[in-house]
């Protein structure tokens, strides 16, 4: 720790950045040369004022901060403060919301045929009504728990619940493919597939009634237990979907090589279609490779009749978007089927 005082926050990032320089060029002693990639957190307070703890908080607040946005150093806001408080309470919970079993729902959003109209399925997409934060996005709780052991459970209780309802949708003769998202870590489970598939068979649930999303990123270059749980939920009969194509860089020269069965193009790319051209010509060459390469094609984010009837004469084979359904609760979903 070190303690300046009282100076304008533009001369603190400026002796911030000094010293890093100096932890930057430290001389190492040893044989072993060591290198620290340090980041400096800046926290201004008023001697006697503010509890020692806060201080450090604050300090380390703004360090995460710098080291998120790749600076080398950081002053504390209070604005950013209350985020990270807010992400320390979100992960926190998460184990608890598991245990009570209350917090936690699912939505499905429907996937329709652009051929036909029919709707074939729907993406399981997780919820959280935190009793006092109100419903959290799962965009804002998923990334704090992937790659921490709290990513196994969790997709364990989506999967275990995604197919408990594509189970009874089965049973009411609703001819329904229900996708689930997994996270790239829960690919590197031992007995990832093992597990989802002897739920699937408690609940005599055929394999083709579950498809797993999975982004470009976890599907390519995985080690080899990734890859053995791929092979087997593929031997299995499961489809396997490439969630949010187009946003990762290996797209084009990686996708021939990726065990999947489906495509679902990013809605970055859909939602302008039919407004601009350079996207459509983007989205017309995505939908006629992955045509040639065997895979079904899906446009998320459609979000309006425009964009809807260019995915019709591109090809594209379904469609799942705001435009067609919003992600609804079970019995919502159920009577938005029987109304089509
Ligand atoms: P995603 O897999 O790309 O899911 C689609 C997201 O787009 C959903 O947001 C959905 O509500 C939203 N969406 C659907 N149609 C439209 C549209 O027409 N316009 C716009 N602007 N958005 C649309 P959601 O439910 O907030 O989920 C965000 C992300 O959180 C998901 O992105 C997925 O990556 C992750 N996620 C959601 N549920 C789960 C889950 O059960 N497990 C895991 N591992 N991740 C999940
Ligand atoms: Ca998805
Ligand atoms: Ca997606």
């Amino acid at each position: 720790m070190h303690l300046v005082n009282q100076t304008s926050d533009s001369e603190l990032l400026a002796e911030a950045l000094r010293l890093r320089q100096a932890l930057l060029t430290l001389e190492t002693t040893r044989a072993v040369p060591v290198l620290v990639y340090p980041t400096i957190g800046i926290a201004p307070f008023c001697l006697g004022e503010v509890a020692t703890a806060d201080i450090l908080r604050s300090a380390y607040a703004a360090c995460l901060d710098a080291r998120q946005a790749g600076e080398g150093a950081g002053l504390y806001s209070s604005s950013l403060d209350a985020s990270y408080q807010r992400r320390f309470i979100l992960f926190g919970d998460i184990g608890r919301a598991l245990e009570n079993d209350q917090e936690f729902y699912l939505v499905f959003q429907p996937r329709i045929s652009l051929a036909s109209g029919e709707c074939l399925g729907a993406e399981a997409l997780l919820r959280w009504h935190h009793p006092t934060l109100g419903e959290v996005s799962p965009g804002e709780f998923i990334p704090l728990i992937e790659n921490t052991p709290m990513a196994e459970p969790l997709t364990q209780w989506v999967l275990r619940h995604a197919i408990r309802q594509a189970a009874v949708w089965y049973r009411q003769g609703e001819a329904l493919q229900v996708s689930v998202n997994v996270s790239a870590t829960n690919l590197e489970e031992e007995d990832f597939a093992r597990r989802l598939l002897e739920e699937m068979s408690n609940w005599a649930l055929p394999t083709t009634a579950i498809e797993i999303e999975l982004t470009e990123s976890a599907l390519i270059g995985q080690g080899q237990v990734a890859a053995d749980q791929l092979k087997a939920l593929i031997a299995a009969g499961l489809r396997i979907a490439i969630d949010d194509f187009g946003t990762g860089y290996s797209s084009l020269s990686y996708l021939h090589e990726i065990p999947a069965h489906t495509v679902k193009i990013d809605r970055r790319f859909i939602t302008d279609l039919g407004e601009d051209k350079r996207t459509e010509t983007l989205v017309n060459s995505m939908i006629s490779m992955a045509h040639d390469l065997g895979y079904r094609v899906v446009a998320e984010g459609v979000e309006s009749d425009a964009a809807y009837q260019r995915l019709v004469q591109l090809g594209c084979d379904e469609a799942q978007g705001y435009f067609i359904a919003r992600p609804l609760l079970p019995e919502v979903f159920e009577e938005w089927l029987q109304e089509r």
